[in-house]
């Protein structure tokens, strides 16, 4: 899978890069031959970030009929858990920032688990980026407990204003990253998808938030 990207990589100049195994795929199983690609891509000059990785407790299996929900439910998560432990712990040896993708029902235990996993590997003052970060202030403090952490606001969160305006203006300015997550994610109720120079929409809403003029945003 990395392959592909490895030949692509050599005529992208200015283009820095991040691989990783997301939850979703690391669901199924991750093998040694992926896991020693990816430590290998990492050697590359234009290569800044391990990620995503994570957990994803919507994650659904690929058996279909699924016969035994619940065994599948339990399979995946253990494979997620392996995976971000082999990443998280490759990102401390390599020195690179992790970008987390953290992703539940919106009760919170995805980012309980993570941030277990990650206290209790002694990862707390490792780089992270919370990629699309949506949750509730207690969780947003959470976070807060990483000593590197800085937050992706994008452009569901600003769709569904779900706690939203309480929380952006609570992200330091050094810790706030607009992304669009290109093309899922999208502001616009009207339309499924979001393309990167929708950037802007989001960075609207986060200087009314934030009584910030546009231009420091973009
Ligand atoms: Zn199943
Ligand atoms: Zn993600």
């Amino acid at each position: 899978m990395f392959l592909l990207w490895i030949g692509k990589l050599r005529f992208a100049r200015g283009v820095y890069v991040f691989f990783g195994i997301h939850p979703h795929l690391a669901a199924e199983g991750i093998f040694k031959r992926q896991m020693d690609q990816l430590d290998s891509l990492t050697d590359k000059n234009s290569y800044v970030a391990i990620g995503e990785v994570g957990l994803d407790y919507t994650t659904t299996c690929i058996c279909r009929p699924c016969r035994n929900t619940s065994m599948c439910k339990e399979e995946a998560r253990h494979n997620q858990e392996e995976a971000f432990i082999y990443m998280l712990l490759l990102a401390r040896r390599k020195s690179f920032p992790v970008i987390i993708h953290c992703r539940d029902f919106g009760d919170g235990s995805d980012a309980k688990r993570t941030l277990e996993i990650i206290f209790h590997h002694d990862l707390a003052d490792m780089k992270c980026y919370r990629h699309c970060f949506k949750g509730t202030i207690e969780e947003f403090t959470a976070w807060q407990q990483l000593l590197s952490i800085i937050f992706g606001v994008f452009g569901k969160l600003i769709r569904d204003d779900t706690g939203c305006s309480e929380i952006i203006p609570r992200i330091s300015p050094h810790q706030l990253v607009l992304e669009t997550d290109s093309h899922f994610l999208s502001s616009f109720a009207c339309c499924l998808v979001i393309l990167p120079w929708n950037l802007q929409v989001i960075a609207t809403e986060v200087s009314r938030l934030r009584n910030f003029s546009l231009s420091v945003l973009m």
